[in-house]
């Protein structure tokens, strides 16, 4: 196997993920990446999320204050995360002898729709940061955050957003991007779940879209899609060593692969099951769920003796706007009945060498039936297979199926890589 070659572009999009500038050490440590850059003749362009869980008190905060937060005061409320993060690096680089200069989002140029909390990038027009490369400076961005013309108002792209961030600066920029946490790469399981899960060296837009869908967090996935949309290649790496990371990029390493590659699992689906369809059809609950920007995963529909049954997965945090979808759908029928199963996680095995080959589903259920564990629901697509199981049994089963598909690191008795636990 090879690792792919450096890209040739002057201008380098680093990315540094809320643990890499979780406090003052880490915080210089940034700095320092991005002036060893900077010396070694690239233009460098930081972009960095909230530091440490700061996002995750901030809300928590605002559910104190307020039991439905207004959106566009949450995004406000959100988006200053970032820019304190953004700030200090800046001050850290000056300190190094280096000119820096932090901007919001919006002074970016980063324009996005007006779909509070999980606003869509539409254009970005670059002007300061072009300028302030020019002067030779360092440019911090601050993440997950942009802004809109329609309402003139401080929008946020969703969690794990500074990842989107990095790819659109990068793609307008014609710069390489450099995506930066506390593990070293994308790897063929969550390395804190599985001691022996190996480093992939290269690994394609498509299993990538397929592994971030399905609960890898090291990339998010509207990053991987928009950078297999403008051809940008991610080189996901570490801020804590010099390891040779991951590239994302549109071809694999040119070998036959397995049919399983990783698995990957998450922890927050939450299955609805609405019964009592006559009068309402499946597609208006699903219509429904859109319109509140919820994005559903495993669907079901079964007919049964009492009508219809349609049964979806969607993400904790889009559990609110589900309830209201369903119960706009659902207006005026008495005998509509809905149920929520909150004690579920979903593990998934991902290759796109699975396209050709059998027997891969076979494999997995022998490998939960061995432990005793029975799927809820099971969805393919022609490179995943999914099962939602319970949440309990999250970690055994991604343990079980790395065994199975023969996934960990053979040549080594010992685990190559062990994360800090925070
Ligand atoms: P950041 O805050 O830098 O954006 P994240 O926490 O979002 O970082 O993503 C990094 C985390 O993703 C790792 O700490 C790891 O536990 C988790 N992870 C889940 N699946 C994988 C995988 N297949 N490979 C690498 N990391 C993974
Ligand atoms: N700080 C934001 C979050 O926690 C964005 C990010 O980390 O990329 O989701
Ligand atoms: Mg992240």
């Amino acid at each position: 196997m090879h690792e792919a070659p450096v890209t040739a572009s002057d201008t380098v999009v680093m990315k540094f993920g809320g643990t890499s500038v979780a406090d003052p050490d880490r915080i210089r440590g940034v700095a320092r990446r991005l002036v060893e850059a900077r010396e070694r003749g690239v233009r460098v362009v930081g972009t960095v999320s909230a530091m440490g869980r700061s996002t995750d008190s901030l809300l928590e905060l605002a559910g104190r204050v307020s039991p439905h937060p207004d959106p566009r005061e949450l995004d406000m409320l959100l988006s200053t995360g970032e820019r304190i993060a953004c700030a200090l690096v800046a001050m850290a680089v000056h300190d190094l002898g280096h000119e820096a200069v932090s901007f919001t989002g919006s002074q970016a140029g980063i324009i996005t729709d007006a779909v509070y909390t999980r606003a869509k990038i539409r254009e970005i027009t670059p002007v300061r940061v072009l300028e302030a490369l020019e002067r030779e400076k360092i440019v911090l961005v601050a993440g997950f955050q942009g802004f809109s013309r329609d309402t003139m108002d401080v929008t946020t792209l969703g969690r794990g957003g500074t990842d989107l961030t990095a790819v659109a600066l990068a793609a307008t920029l014609g710069a390489s991007c450099e995506i930066y946490s506390d593990v070293p790469g994308v790897f063929t399981a969550d390395p804190r779940i599985v001691p022996d899960a190996r480093r992939l060296p290269v690994v394609s837009y498509e299993e990538m879209l397929e592994m971030a869908a399905s609960g890898a967090r090291v990339l998010v996935l509207r990053a991987v899609e928009l950078a297999r949309a403008n051809g940008v290649r991610i080189h996901a790496r570490s801020t804590f060593s010099d390891e040779p990371g991951t590239w994302v990029q549109e071809r694999g390493e040119g070998v036959e692969l397995p049919p399983v590659r990783a698995v990957t699992h998450s922890r927050d689906d939450v299955l609805f099951t609405v019964r009592g369809l006559e009068g309402i059809s499946s597609a208006a609950v699903l219509r429904a769920a859109a319109a509140e920007h919820v994005s559903v995963d495993t669907v079901v529909l079964g007919v049964g003796r009492d009508g219809a049954g349609l049964s979806f997965s969607v993400s904790a945090e889009d559990v609110p706007a589900t309830r209201r979808a369903v119960a706009q759908a659902g207006e005026g029928l008495a005998l509509l009945e809905v149920e929520e199963s909150d004690d579920l996680g979903k593990v998934s095995v991902v290759g796109a060498g699975m396209r050709s080959r059998t027997g891969v589903a076979a494999r997995m259920l022998q490998a939960l039936a061995e432990e005793r564990v029975e799927p809820r629901l099971i969805s393919t697509s022609p490179i995943k297979i999914s099962c939602l199981v319970d949440r309990a049994a999250v970690e055994r089963c991604v343990r079980a199926l790395h065994d199975a598909f023969e996934l960990g690191d053979t040549n080594s008795q010992h685990a190559i890589y062990a994360p800090p636990l925070e």
